[in-house]
């Protein structure tokens, strides 16, 4: 049994042991921004300067950054207590590392004034904290992986409650902040081409109209997160169960969906890739073409600019294949495409492979005249050019240009007229309609 004696114990020992013991007082002044340490001791002796910016300290003791050179990115400083009032006494346990060693630190905040003036008394904690602590903080960040942001909403009174940012910080916030001003500040975090979205989606009366009691729905854009980084997440919106057609308060969550994402979107590429080209010589296909022509066409509608077709077609190619093979043909097809492709580098033009050994360009900003020299330069080159053990192949070609009065079938039709004619002509020839 130990022989202290309480009775003998005295209000003004307890201060001495606070004043001896407590690592840490400060006084705080929120919308000066300002803080001063009164009294450092122990870990806060370095890591807390004499005096400073409000904001920095909060972002050195509540969020993950007290362990590096990295800041909150701006947007979400409005989530930080700095922007809210402490309603009264507050009080948590936060993690603070230095030189990679994690200290548990109880953090109490008594509001002294009506105003944003506040005592932050922080204390580390003993080391057997420290276990539980580790555990905990483990199972948060699983749980931040996925869920960055949530909070409930009630659009009648037009307030928001309980904010959690998970990906920040364990803990609620204790911050006062309507729905409406919270809405226009997080537009701001949202990507320039989702803010559209993002403000129907979250528009009080779009909420009302749209969500049943109990009905949940979610979209999904491309946020900034805690380093200023853009991520795809997944806002939800949860309407709560109720009897009361009047009532809608809402539970609002932010998901993590980044990763996931940007897997699905590079598979779909992937896909329209493959949906769009031609096996043989990766270049476009018939059917991407066909898209490509008509929208040529509708351009010329819309602007009138320069605008030419080609059509181009190895001269009896048939031949090549009875004479030297399939295989061999195949790679006469490759090779001529690699020719033809070395013409559109640099220019706004779009080759593919109409079918068989035809293939057709569109010419972007190419007037008739340029088309046609276009058109003689990969003829001749062509001709000029070694295939393997075949030797020469040559080529005929025809040529367009749009007119603002085009059909699909008219363009195509003159292109292909352009082209018999050079054939008729005698082939290895440039004809145009
Ligand atoms: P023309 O000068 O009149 O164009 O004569 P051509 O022999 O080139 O024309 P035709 O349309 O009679 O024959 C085209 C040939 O192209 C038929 C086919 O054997 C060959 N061909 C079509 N697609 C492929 C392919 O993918 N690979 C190979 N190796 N040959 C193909
Ligand atoms: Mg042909
Ligand atoms: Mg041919």
């Amino acid at each position: 049994m130990s022989n202290f004696d309480i009775e003998k114990y005295s209000y003004e020992n307890a201060v001495d042991f606070i004043n001896n013991n407590v690592d840490a007082v400060l006084i705080v002044d929120g919308e000066a921004n300002k803080y001063i340490a009164l009294h450092k001791s122990g870990l806060f002796s370095e890591f807390i300067p004499d005096k400073g910016i409000y904001k920095d300290l909060i972002e050195k003791l509540w969020y993950h950054f007290n362990n590096s050179d990295e800041t909150v990115a701006e947007g979400y400083h409005v989530f930080m207590p700095t922007s809210g009032k402490f309603q009264g006494k507050y009080s948590k346990r936060i993690n603070i590392s230095v030189d990679d060693i994690t200290h548990i630190v109880q953090m109490t905040i008594y509001p002294i004034e009506d105003g944003e003036v506040y005592l932050f008394i922080l204390d580390e904690l003993d080391k057997s904290m420290f276990i539980d602590e580790e555990l905990t903080t483990k199972k948060v960040a699983a749980i931040q992986n996925t869920y960055l942001f949530s909070m409930y909403i009630d659009l009648v009174k037009d307030t928001t409650s309980s904010i959690s940012v998970t990906e920040i910080s364990d803990e609620v916030m204790n911050q006062q902040l309507k729905y409406s001003e919270w809405r226009m500040m997080i537009v701001n975090m949202i990507d320039e081409k989702d803010k559209p979205l993002f403000l129907e989606r979250t528009d009080p009366e779009y909420l009302k109209k749209n969500f049943a009691p109990g009905r949940t729905s979610s979209f999904d854009c491309l946020m900034m997160n805690l380093e200023g980084k853009y991520i795809w997440v997944k806002l939800i919106f949860c309407r709560a169960e109720t009897s009361n057609a009047d009532d809608f308060r809402f539970v609002f969550m932010v998901q993590n969906i980044h990763e996931n994402s940007i897997e699905l979107l590079q598979t779909l590429k992937k896909y329209e890739q493959l949906a769009s080209r031609d096996s043989l010589t990766g270049i476009f296909n018939h059917g991407r073409m066909e898209t490509e022509i008509g929208n040529a066409i509708t351009m010329k509608k819309a602007h009138n600019n320069d605008i030419s077709l080609m059509i181009l077609d190895i001269d009896f190619f048939k031949h090549v294949n009875d004479k030297f093979g399939h295989a061999t043909g195949d790679a006469t097809l490759v090779q001529f495409t690699n020719i033809v492709s070395g013409y559109i580098n640099g220019r706004d033009a779009v080759l593919g492979r109409w079918g068989g050994e035809e293939f057709v360009i569109v010419w972007y900003d190419t007037s008739s005249e340029e088309a046609q020299k276009i058109a003689e330069d990969i003829r001749s080159t062509v001709a000029a050019e070694k295939f393997g053990n075949i030797g020469q192949i040559t080529c005929s070609i025809g040529v367009t240009t749009l007119n603002t009065a085009d059909t699909f079938d008219d363009a195509f039709n003159r292109m292909d007229r352009a082209l018999y004619n050079a054939k008729s002509s005698g082939r290895n020839c440039v004809k145009s309609v």
